[in-house]
Formats: C-alpha cells, sequence, structure tokens
C-alpha cells in the first residue's frame, strides 16, 4: 500500500512539467509574408508570428513588445523552430512578449553574404526595412519596445541593422554575431548583449571581441558574454536573456515633448532620474534639473490641448 501512495505523486510531478512544456513550445505561430524587391529579384519570406493571447478584459489599444528575430543559416523554418524552443517560446509567453521570426532563407542569405563581404549593408538595410514596416502596420506592437536578435547569419543582421537604425529598436542580441561596418557613436546608451560560444571560431571571435570593445569606449552600455565550451550556435538559458531584457522593456513611458531629451536643457536624460507629475513620468538629465522641476512642476510642462 506504501508503495502505491507514493507512486501518485511522482508520476504526477513527472508527468505535468512534460505536459507544460509541450503546450508552450508547440504553441503554432500564425503564418505571414513579407514581399518586397531587392536588386531587380521579388523576395517573398515566411513570417513566424507569435502573439501572446489577449485576456478578456484587456483594452484593444493594448500593444505588445516585440523580439524580432533573424535564424541562423539556411534560414529556413527548421532553424527558427529550434530558436523559438532553446532561446524566445516559453519565457517569452510568460511575459506576454510577442515573438517574430523571418524565414529569411538561403535565397536572401547569399545576397547578404556577397554584399556583407564588400562592406556594404544595402541588403539588410531593406530586410530591415520591411520587415518593419509590414509589422508595425499589421501587428499590435509598441514600436519602443522591440529587442532585434538573431544567431549566425541572423546575429549579423541584427546588430549591423541596429547599427544602421539605432533608434527604431530598444536592444539588440547578436548571439552570435559581429556587426558589417563601423561600429556607429549613435549606439552611445544603447543597450546590447552580445553573446558568443568560447569555441567560437577565430576570426568571429576576434571581431567580436574588438566589436565589444568599441562598443565600451563609445558609451553604449554593452554586456559581453563568452559561454564556456560551447560553439557557433550555442545553447543558453531563456531566463539569462530575459533578465537583461526585461528592465530594458519595462522602462517607464516618458511624458517629455523630446524624445529622450531632459524637460529643463535638452541634455539627454539620465534614467536615475524621472520625476512623476499629475500621473505623468518626465525625465531629467541630473539631479539638478530634476529638482529644480520638483519645485514648480506646472511652471515646466507646456498645457496640452484643452480647449
Ligand atoms: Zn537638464
Amino acid at each position: 500500500m506504501k508503495q502505491i501512495t507514493l507512486l501518485i505523486p511522482v508520476v504526477l510531478t513527472s508527468i505535468l512539467p512534460c505536459i507544460n512544456d509541450t503546450l508552450l513550445v508547440n504553441q503554432d505561430p500564425t503564418k505571414d509574408e513579407l514581399k518586397f524587391s531587392f536588386q531587380d529579384t521579388e523576395f517573398k519570406l515566411p513570417l513566424h508570428i507569435y502573439l501572446p493571447e489577449k485576456k478578456s478584459d484587456q483594452k484593444d489599444e493594448k500593444k505588445f513588445s516585440l523580439i524580432l528575430c533573424y535564424p541562423y543559416f539556411p534560414g529556413t523554418s527548421n532553424e527558427i523552430s529550434a530558436m523559438h524552443k532553446s532561446y524566445w517560446g516559453e519565457e517569452a509567453k510568460k511575459r506576454g512578449i510577442a515573438v517574430i521570426y523571418v524565414e529569411v532563407g538561403q535565397q536572401y542569405y547569399v545576397r547578404i553574404a556577397t554584399l556583407v563581404t564588400m562592406q556594404n549593408p544595402a541588403a539588410i538595410e531593406t530586410l530591415i526595412e520591411h520587415s518593419l514596416k509590414h509589422i508595425l502596420k499589421k501587428y499590435p506592437i509598441d514600436d519602443k519596445k522591440i529587442i532585434i536578435t538573431g544567431a549566425s547569419m541572423g546575429g549579423q543582421i541584427s546588430f549591423t541593422a541596429y547599427n544602421l537604425f539605432p533608434n527604431k529598436f530598444a536592444a539588440c542580441i547578436p548571439m552570435p554575431g559581429q556587426c558589417s561596418g563601423e561600429i556607429s557613436k549613435k549606439l552611445k546608451n544603447k543597450h546590447i548583449f552580445m553573446i558568443r560560444g568560447e569555441n567560437e571560431n577565430v576570426q568571429t571571435s576576434a571581431l567580436m571581441d574588438q566589436q565589444a570593445k568599441e562598443l565600451k569606449e563609445i558609451g553604449a552600455k554593452v554586456k559581453y558574454e563568452i559561454i564556456k565550451g560551447q560553439p557557433h550556435i550555442i545553447q543558453i538559458d531563456q531566463k539569462i536573456l530575459f533578465e537583461w531584457i526585461d528592465p530594458i522593456i519595462s522602462k517607464p513611458v516618458l511624458s517629455n515633448p523630446k524624445e529622450g531629451k531632459c524637460l529643463l536643457c535638452n541634455k539627454q536624460i539620465d534614467e536615475n532620474h524621472i520625476r512623476e507629475h499629475n500621473n505623468s513620468k518626465y525625465g531629467f538629465c541630473s539631479q539638478k534639473c530634476a529638482e529644480v522641476f520638483v519645485k514648480n512642476p506646472d511652471k515646466h510642462i507646456k498645457p496640452s490641448k484643452k480647449s
């Protein structure tokens, strides 16, 4: 008898996490297609869309944060499934964050590879512009909370895109991936999490080491992680990725009329100096400006369009 009573909890606990995992990972993506032309060729790249379910009490205007992910070569649905399972699926779903993958595919990756070696990122530029335009038009995504990421070729796309359009993304995670072209000074104060395996090939390792150093020098908020004993395509706990992402996308929405600029003096906002007034949050460059504001907030806030 004793054995039987013991068996039941054991069986239950070993099956339940299994069922949960299966449900989370096997959520079917919605399929869509990204159409554009590049160098006189028409491309139709499949999109794999994972949108969080809306709760019944949720207002329609609610917009989601987005993980925008580009797969490693050859960039088919196989690589996308693997990436969703190992990097993003479960933790994104828990948090109600959307994940969208662009199935770049071999044909377009060849275009990127040829152009990247010539230090001409036109193929990446085109891909990113069309990805964002399509996604933001069609899906309820908060354009201030997009994380661009990818592995290998996809990592190179994400890093290069962030370098080209730093203000279109909240953060970037090349895992691994190097930037094609010179690191832009516009990445100052921007968030980037570079990850590679210890056994990454020598060339990519050296380039990523160098670029991480350059990013630190220009004042980017860079975290660089080299994972012991790991190859080119890495394994990493999803929780580690989201521990880094969470504080970035939970940043308060500020009501400053000029984005990113101190309400008083127009210098860059320091995230340590945010003050609240009438349910709105305002950012300041320094303690000094924040204190001046607090003494007489209404003086510094332009009246909104009340007739
Ligand atoms: Zn100021």
